[in-house]
């Protein structure tokens, strides 16, 4: 389990794949799965401006 980095919610894992894009359910950030086990992820960003 991990946390979003933006809020500080509980993220918990319900079966993510790597590269899957999920959103913070608290606030609404979109995270990129980028390992599972441990769980980890990366704020997705993205490219504008
Ligand atoms: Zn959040």
């Amino acid at each position: 389990m991990e946390h979003c980095p933006e809020c500080g919610n509980l993220i918990e894992d319900e079966g993510f794949e790597i590269g899957e894009i999920i959103e913070c359910p608290e606030c609404g950030v979109e995270l990129e799965i980028i390992s599972i086990n441990p769980l980890e992820f990366e704020v997705f960003e993205e490219e504008e401006k």
